[in-house]
């Protein structure tokens, strides 16, 4: 059956406090209200964007959907997971510290945040799916405690997956450390002599010390790579490579068998809003990148497939161009569409409503 996919248009850098008050009118007309119970305890997942980033989703966005929550009688709180790499964000501490200074705090949001997968992203449960590369899959272990999900997914690009938004936000963003690992390490990095400077930044940040310098260039010591990126993602001269057709396929197909897993374990109960604002060219793991579009709306809806199909055919409408044209034209990111929708995850095919106004 076709399912609903709801839409707000938004002006272009519109002002934080306006679009605040357009969400509350998305969320009562999209009908997110009515998959949840008074007392529900809900997870209201999102990137709270990393040092250095400004163009996560704002707070207000995030509280203007937690109000209604809890106007509703749920019980609502926001939750994470740790990264992989190192960074801000790589434990529950640092991320927990870091929310606070990107406007996430209680003081803000009157909702606390809870880390869903413990203090370092080892307290998982296995979901037990019928995917093509695992049978079961590794999830954040409050994930399958609660009655409810609200994911609020930035809709970017990204280096691995062509898009980053809801099935990313939620195959990867609440997958334990060990879900994570598993979908990553498909992905083995090179680096090229020829264009190395030996400047040394990959050696500092890799996770896994598996980077070393020999004879004046970075070295890669594979047998201990997990493929999280961090090398590429700070490499300034373009010296580290993928073999992105091959690998970026295979994580997509990952990252939708680990959002089967997250699905299962909330027995369907999520709602989706991908936000297509401040749309850049990788997500909000890495620090200020410049748009690749216009500011263009919110898509809200039940079906993951169908909110996530929406959003990439509203980008090519207005941009005239696919989101991998503008970012990563290697990868082809409906290959994550295409394999949440052989697990039985939703059809691509969908109904848009087109919200006039608040
Ligand atoms: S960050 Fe790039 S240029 Fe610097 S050492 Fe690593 S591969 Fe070489
Ligand atoms: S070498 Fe492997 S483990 Fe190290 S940063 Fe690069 S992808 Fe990550």
């Amino acid at each position: 059956m076709r399912k609903k996919v709801h839409f707000l248009q938004v002006k272009h850098k519109e002002d934080p406090s306006s679009l605040a008050k357009k969400i509350k009118y998305l969320y009562d007309k999209s009908g997110a209200g009515d998959l949840f119970s008074k007392g529900d305890f809900i997870g209201v997942k999102t990137h709270f964007g990393e040092k250095g980033n400004t163009t996560f989703i704002h707070p207000l966005y995030v509280k203007a959907v937690l109000n209604k929550l809890v106007q509703a009688g749920t019980k609502p709180f926001l939750t994470e997971t740790s990264t992989l790499y190192r960074g801000k964000r790589s434990n529950a501490i640092d991320h927990f510290a870091l929310a606070n200074e990107h406007g996430f705090g209680f003081d803000k949001m009157n909702v606390p945040l809870i880390m869903a997968d413990g203090l370092f992203g080892d307290s998982e449960i296995g979901i037990t799916i019928n995917g093509k590369h695992f049978k079961t899959v590794n999830i954040a272990a409050e994930i399958a405690k609660v009655q409810g999900l609200v994911i609020i997914s930035h809709y970017t690009g990204h280096m691995a997956s062509g898009f980053g938004s809801a099935i990313k936000n939620i195959g990867m963003g609440l997958a334990s450390r060990r879900g994570k690992l598993k979908q990553h390490s498909v992905m083995s990095p090179e680096i090229s002599s020829d264009r190395c400077t030996a400047c040394g930044l990959c050696i500092e940040w890799c996770p896994k010390d598996t980077i070393s310098m020999v004879d004046g260039c970075a070295f890669i010591h594979k047998e201990n790579c997990i493929g999280c990126g961090e090398c590429l993602a700070v490499c300034k001269f373009g010296a580290v490579l993928y073999d992105w057709k091959r690998e970026s396929d295979a994580l997509q197909e990952m990252m939708a068998e680990h959002s089967a897993g997250v699905i299962k374990a909330v027995k369907g109960k999520i709602f989706y809003f991908n936000f297509l604002i401040n749309i850049t060219r990788n997500c909000d793991c890495g620090k200020d990148g410049k748009a690749v579009s216009p500011d263009i709306g919110i898509l809200a809806g039940r079906n993951i497939v169908a909110v996530e199909k929406a959003s990439y055919d509203i980008f090519r409408e207005v941009n005239g161009k696919n989101i991998q044209d503008v970012t990563y034209p290697d990868i082809n990111p409906l290959v994550q569409l295409k394999h949440a929708e052989e697990l039985g995850l939703g059809s691509p095919d969908y109904d848009l409503v087109e919200l006039q106004q608040a």
